[in-house]
Formats: structure tokens, C-alpha cells, sequence
């Protein structure tokens, strides 16, 4: 780990005998516990252990791959839990199909994770390179300034809380960004877009090796295979889960699904397609208002979460959760920019994110009289 980040092992000791305390065990959490790990920090996880909500299946792009192998953690996607992603099979901006496969990216292919499996593997990896996991707890609030940090962590429902003392405190909670809340930090939403999730058995689909996103009047549907016959399908819209009267979510799904130009037939004909966990999840894109300040910082989707159609979020979280590390290490070290720079840097990617996904949406203009994508377009 020391070579591969060219980052000279320390001891702890010369800072603090502290350890970092991390709120959350997922991508970010556990790829800053991995990346401290390296730099010679003690870190403790702190997290439900449970999954809060099921996973969707989702895609890695093939440029995560010098950030897991920053890591030394490349090998995880060698599991048969996940598959390859050759690419994307997209009906956006005409009524065509068109392929756009990862032939020309130097990295390779992408991936279609086994998200339970990789959120297990990352933490696993951060357990073995030392890292403490308090599975089945929640961070609950915290104080303090660098050095001398005081965590509160509640373990079970009813249970006492305790305190934890920290050098430094990582808010890597998702979505739920409990230690910004805690402090009081804000966050600045751009859109509400809202997925609606559901597992189907497709025996004969077409899916193969690639995701297919196809653009609708309200929104775009994103479905990639499962292994074998299993699929996940999502629909990105507004409108979120509305059935009409009498008509159960699957039957809305369903009837959704049939207005789509190809994805239906790619499923091996909807009509004999049932929807199972038929669910709705956030996906929005919002932004902290405040990403680091003294004795804190946040990663990963407590920082900024993007929309799905950007695939960035898990590289954004293990990106970040490296680039954390290096901030933490600077701030505790006594260079008092770091943070600042941590912070400036975080909001810059974010607005970049912001720019290139506006330009995607402009792609399409055959909804653009829909509000749906007049929304998107700015
Ligand atoms: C429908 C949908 C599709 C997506 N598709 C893709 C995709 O194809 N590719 C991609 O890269 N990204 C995708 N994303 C985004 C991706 O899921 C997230 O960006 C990623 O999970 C962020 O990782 P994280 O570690 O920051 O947060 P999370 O994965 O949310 O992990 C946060 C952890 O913190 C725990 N926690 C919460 N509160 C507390 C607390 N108070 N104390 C301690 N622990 C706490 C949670 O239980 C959880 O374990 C998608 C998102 C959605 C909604």
C-alpha cells in the first residue's frame, strides 16, 4: 500500500494516539479507512452493518481503475459476484439504438457490481489493513476541533450512547449526511429526481454485457443485468411512484415501461415481465454547503451526491475517500490549508459534474417541451 500511493508509513504516535472515526462503511468510508491505513492512521468505521435499503445493482466506468489500484484493492472486481460492462446501449437524442462501447478507454472495461458484495469486500479490506468496524452503530452527533474531537455513537435502538474521542472526524454517512446535519451544515439541492427500482427475472433478455439507457418523455430508464436471468431496471423521473387508482406499482412500472421504444423488447417482451421489490430511492443532485472544517470533513455522497446518469458516484466516492486521506494527513501534520483546499477542490469537480451533465441532457431534444428535461437543461 505504501508503494503503490508512494506515501511513507508513519506513526501514528507522532500526531496523536487518537484514532479517525468514520461515520458510514460504504465506498467513501471504507476507501478513507484503506487510504489512512496506508498513511499509518487508525480509523474506526462506524456503521448500521445492515443495508438500510436494498442496493440497486449498479456500474462501474473503467476509469475507477487507477483509483482501486491506488488502493491496491483492483483485485475485488475479480470476484464472479461481478460481471464486465462492455459498454452502453443508448436510445438518447434519436429514435436509433446506438452502441457506445468502452473499446477506446485505456482502462479497459467497466463493471456491473454486486453492490452488497463490494460494499462487504471494501470494508473487509479496510478490517484487514487495521481498521476497527463498529458494525451496528450510528454516529449521533459530535464536537470538538481537530486533535480532540468527541463523537457520540449510539449502538442499537434504545441502547445508551457513548462517547468516542477522535483526532479527526469523516462524514462518509451517504446520502443521510448525519455528522454535517450534526453540525449544522447545509446543503443546496438542484433537482429532485427520484428512482423507481425493480428487479425482474427476463429469461431471454438482450442485455448481455451493457447498460441500456433509453431517454422518455418524463425522465430515462436505466437496466443492466444481474447474471443469469436477473435484471435491475430503474426509471429516472419527477414524478416518482404515482399508480393510478387500483393499479399496483408493478402494473405502473409495467405500463411505463411498454411506452419505451426498445427496452421492453430488449426484456423479452413486457408483457410477461412481472416486477419484483418494486421501490423508489432519492438520486437527486445536491452539494454541501460547507465540505471541511476544523476537525471534519465529508466524502462521498455526504459531500455531493450526483445524478445516476453522471455513473460517478461510486468513483466520487472512492476518488474522494483518497484524496480525504491526503487532506487529513496534511491537517493533522499543521498544514492549515489543506482543508480549504479539500473543500475548493470538492465544489470545483462538483460544478464541472454539474456542466458536463447539463450538456448530456442537451443531447436529447426530443422531449424538449417536456418539463422533465427543460429542468435538466441549465
Ligand atoms: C438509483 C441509483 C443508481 C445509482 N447508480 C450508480 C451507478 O451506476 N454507478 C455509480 O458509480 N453510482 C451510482 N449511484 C450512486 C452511488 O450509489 C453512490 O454515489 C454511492 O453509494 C456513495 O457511496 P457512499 O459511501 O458515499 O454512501 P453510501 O453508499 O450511502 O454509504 C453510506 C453508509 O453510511 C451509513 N450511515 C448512514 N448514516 C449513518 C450514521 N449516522 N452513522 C454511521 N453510519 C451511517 C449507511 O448505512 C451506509 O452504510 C446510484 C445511486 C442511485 C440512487
Amino acid at each position: 500500500m505504501e508503494e503503490s500511493t508512494g506515501t511513507q508509513a508513519r506513526n501514528v504516535a507522532d500526531s496523536t494516539e487518537l484514532p479517525v472515526v468514520i461515520a458510514g462503511g460504504g465506498p467513501a468510508g471504507a476507501a478513507t479507512a484503506i487510504a489512512l491505513s496506508g498513511m499509518g492512521y487508525r480509523s474506526v468505521i462506524v456503521d448500521p452493518g445492515m443495508p438500510v435499503a436494498v442496493k440497486a445493482g449498479e456500474s462501474l466506468p473503467p476509469n475507477i481503475l487507477p483509483l482501486l489500484q491506488q488502493l491496491d484493492i483492483q483485485h475485488l472486481l475479480q470476484d464472479a459476484a461481478h460481471q464486465t460492462n462492455l459498454g452502453n446501449t443508448v436510445v438518447w437524442g434519436s429514435d436509433d439504438i446506438q452502441d457506445r462501447v468502452f473499446l477506446a478507454e485505456p482502462w479497459g472495461n467497466g463493471w456491473h457490481l454486486n453492490r452488497l458484495v463490494f460494499e462487504q469486500q471494501l470494508k473487509a479490506e479496510a478490517e484487514h489493513r487495521g481498521a476497527v468496524c463498529m458494525d451496528g452503530s450510528i454516529v449521533t452527533g459530535v464536537e470538538g476541533k481537530q486533535g480532540a474531537m468527541r463523537v457520540s455513537v449510539r449502538e442499537g435502538i434504545g441502547r445508551a450512547e457513548q462517547q468516542l474521542d477522535a483526532c479527526f472526524v469523516v462524514d462518509a454517512s451517504g446520502r443521510q449526511s448525519g455528522v454535517l446535519r450534526s453540525l449544522g451544515v447545509g446543503r443546496h439541492r438542484l433537482d429532485d429526481i427520484t428512482a423507481v427500482c425493480a428487479f425482474v427475472t427476463a429469461p431471454g433478455h438482450r442485455l448481455q454485457s451493457t447498460t441500456f439507457v433509453e431517454a422518455v418523455q418524463d425522465g430515462w430508464w436505466y437496466a443492466a443485468p444481474l447474471g443469469g436471468d436477473r435484471v435491475v431496471v430503474n426509471l429516472m423521473t419527477d414524478i416518482g411512484l404515482r399508480p393510478k387508482a387500483g393499479e399496483g406499482k408493478s402494473d405502473m412500472l409495467l405500463r411505463r415501461l411498454k411506452q419505451t421504444l426498445y427496452l421492453h423488447e430488449w426484456l423479452g417482451n413486457a408483457a410477461g415481465i412481472g416486477f419484483e421489490q418494486v421501490f423508489a430511492k432519492p438520486a437527486g443532485t445536491a452539494c454541501a454547503d460547507r465540505i471541511s472544517g476544523d476537525g471534519w470533513l465529508a466524502v462521498g455522497d455526504a459531500a455531493c451526491t450526483y445524478d445516476p446518469l453522471s455513473s460517478y458516484g461510486i468513483t466520487s466516492a472512492i476518488g474522494g475517500g483518497i484524496y480525504a486521506a491526503y487532506a487529513i494527513s496534511d491537517a493533522l501534520s499543521g498544514n492549515s490549508h489543506a482543508l480549504d483546499a479539500y473543500n475548493h477542490v470538492q465544489q470545483q469537480t462538483f460544478n464541472n459534474c454539474i456542466a458536463m451533465l447539463a450538456h448530456q441532457y442537451r443531447q436529447e431534444s426530443r422531449f424538449s417541451e417536456k418539463v422533465f428535461w427543460q429542468r435538466r437543461y441549465s
